[in-house]
C-alpha cells in the first residue's frame, strides 16, 4: 500500500482545497492510504512531537454514518477525526502537536467550494536549511510515507525538487545519525513527489494555467468593474494595481477582460524611455473618442526598461498633472486572493489532483518527479526539474533585461 501525503504551501489560492480533496478521495479509492499533512513545509519540519503516530488513532464509531461505502469497504473509507476536528488549531487531544495526519474520505467531505487552504499554509525558513530538509525527511520516513505531493507555487515547488534531489544524501546523514535504521533506509531510497500548481500568479512555467488564477482573475474583474461605475460617473481616470508578483498575466487577462486604457507588466516593460508621455498619449486618444471613464492596471511587479518599480501613485501623480484627469488609486490587496473557487478552478484542482495519485502510483525508481499541468486544455505530466528550472529562468531573464527571452520562457505563444 503506497502511503501518500498531501500538503498545500506558500501564497493560498482558491481551489487548493478542491485538489487536497481530490488528491485524498482519489488516494483512497486506489487503495492508498493518505495523509494530509498541515501548514505546508512547516508542518512536515515539526512533525507529530509529543503525539501518537497519526494512524494509531481508532476510526471513530458514527464515520459509517456518513458515507454510503461503509458496507463495501469498511474501515478504509471511514472518517479518522470528528467532523471538522480536523479543522480547529491544536483541537481535540488527538491533534495537539501533530501536523501529520491520517485521513478517510468523510475527512475532506465540503471542501471543493472552500477559498483558501483548510489544511493550513506557511512561510517556513528551517525549509530552505538542508537541517530542515532532513527532519522533514525523518517526519515523513518515521510515519512511513513514500510519496508526497506538494500544491504550491514556484517556490513551494521549488523546495519539493531540492527534496527530491537530496533524498540520497538526506538518507545518508540520517543513517549515520541512527535517526533511521538500514532497514528504513532501504525501504525509503525513494520518495515520489508530484508537484501540483497552486498559485493566483499563473506565473508557473511549463502549464497554461494554476490552481487559483481564474477565481483571482474573476475576482479582479468585478472590483474593476464595480471601480469603473464611478469612473464613468464621475469621468475620472482610476489606477488599479494587481496582485502577480514578477507575473503579469493577471494583469493582461484583467486589462483585457475589462477593457482597461493602459496595462503595465513586468515582463514586457513599456518600449520607451519616456513611457509616460506615451502612455498620456494613448490615454488622451481615448478621451478624444468620447471615453469617460480611465483604467490604468499596474501589476505589482511592474518595471520600466530600466528595472525600475512602476508604482500606481506615481502613475496617478501623471495623470493629474499632464492630463488634469481627477484620478485615485485602487490597491486591490489581498481581496483577489480569497473567497470561493470558480468552477473553473474546482474542476481544474479535481482534474490534476486525480492525476497526481495516478502519477504516484505508475512512479518507478527511474521516472522523474512530476508536477501536474495543462497544455492545451489536457492534463499533462511535465518534469518537476524541468519546469523550476524554466520558472527561474523568467526572473533571470528580466533581470539581464532579455525580455523577450522572459516571455518565450513564460509562455512562448500567448503574450505574443
Ligand atoms: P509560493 O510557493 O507561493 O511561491 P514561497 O516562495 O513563499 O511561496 O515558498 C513557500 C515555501 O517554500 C517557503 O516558505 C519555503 O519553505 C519553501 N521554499 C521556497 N523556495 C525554496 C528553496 N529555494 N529551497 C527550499 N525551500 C524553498
Amino acid at each position: 500500500t503506497r502511503k501518500i501525503a498531501v500538503l498545500t504551501s506558500g501564497g493560498d489560492a482558491a481551489g487548493m482545497n478542491a485538489a487536497v480533496r481530490a488528491v485524498a478521495k482519489m488516494g483512497l479509492y486506489r487503495g492508498c492510504e493518505v495523509f494530509i499533512v498541515r501548514e505546508g513545509w512547516a508542518g512536515l519540519v515539526a512533525g507529530n512531537v509529543n503525539a501518537a503516530p497519526a494512524d494509531v488513532r481508532p476510526p471513530p464509531q458514527r464515520a459509517g454514518k456518513y458515507h454510503g461505502n461503509q458496507d463495501v469497504e469498511g474501515e478504509k473509507f471511514a472518517a479518522t477525526f470528528g467532523e471538522g476536528e480536523l479543522l480547529q488549531e491544536g483541537a481535540g487531544e488527538g491533534l495537539k502537536g501533530r501536523h501529520i495526519l491520517k485521513v478517510g474520505w468523510d475527512d475532506v467531505r465540503g471542501w471543493m467550494d472552500i477559498g483558501g487552504t483548510l489544511i493550513g499554509t506557511a512561510r517556513c525558513a528551517e525549509f530552505r536549511e538542508k537541517e530542515g530538509r532532513e527532519t522533514a525527511a525523518f517526519n515523513l520516513i518515521s510515519l512511513g510515507i513514500d510519496a508526497l505531493v506538494v500544491i504550491g507555487g514556484d517556490g513551494s515547488l521549488t523546495g519539493a525538487d531540492r527534496l527530491r534531489g537530496e533524498w540520497p544524501s538526506l538518507l545518508d546523514d540520517l543513517e549515520k545519525s541512527k535517526r533511521i535504521s538500514a532497514e528504513q533506509r532501504s525501504k525509503h531510497a525513494h520518495l515520489t513527489i508530484t508537484g501540483i500548481v497552486g498559485s493566483i500568479d499563473n506565473d508557473m512555467a511549463m502549464t497554461d494555467i494554476t490552481i487559483g488564477a481564474p477565481t483571482a482573475l474573476h475576482r479582479i474583474s468585478e472590483a474593476v468593474d464595480s471601480i469603473g461605475s464611478t469612473a464613468s460617473s464621475h469621468s475620472r481616470a482610476f489606477v488599479v494595481e494587481v496582485m502577480g508578483r514578477h507575473c503579469g498575466w493577471l494583469a493582461v487577462m484583467a486589462g483585457l477582460a475589462c477593457g482597461a486604457d493602459y496595462i503595465f507588466i513586468p515582463e514586457r516593460p513599456p518600449k520607451s524611455e519616456d513611457w509616460e508621455s506615451e502612455m498620456c498619449n494613448g490615454l488622451k486618444s481615448h478621451r478624444e473618442h468620447g471615453k469617460r471613464k480611465t483604467i490604468v492596471i499596474v501589476a505589482e511587479g511592474a518595471l520600466d526598461r530600466q528595472l525600475k518599480p512602476i508604482k500606481p501613485a506615481y502613475v496617478a501623480d501623471i495623470l493629474t498633472k499632464r492630463l488634469q484627469l481627477d484620478t485615485r488609486v485602487t490597491t486591490l490587496g489581498h481581496v483577489q486572493r480569497g473567497g470561493k473557487p470558480c468552477a473553473y478552478d474546482r474542476l481544474l484542482a479535481t482534474l490534476q489532483g486525480v492525476e497526481a495519485v495516478e502519477a504516484v502510483l505508475d512512479a518507478t525508481p527511474q521516472t522523474p518527479s512530476y508536477m501536474i499541468g495543462l497544455k492545451e486544455n489536457k492534463v499533462k505530466r511535465v518534469s518537476l526539474m524541468d519546469a523550476v528550472k524554466a520558472t527561474a529562468g523568467v526572473g533571470d531573464a528580466i533581470e539581464k533585461k532579455d525580455f523577450d527571452q522572459a516571455l518565450q520562457l513564460r509562455d512562448p505563444e500567448f503574450l505574443e
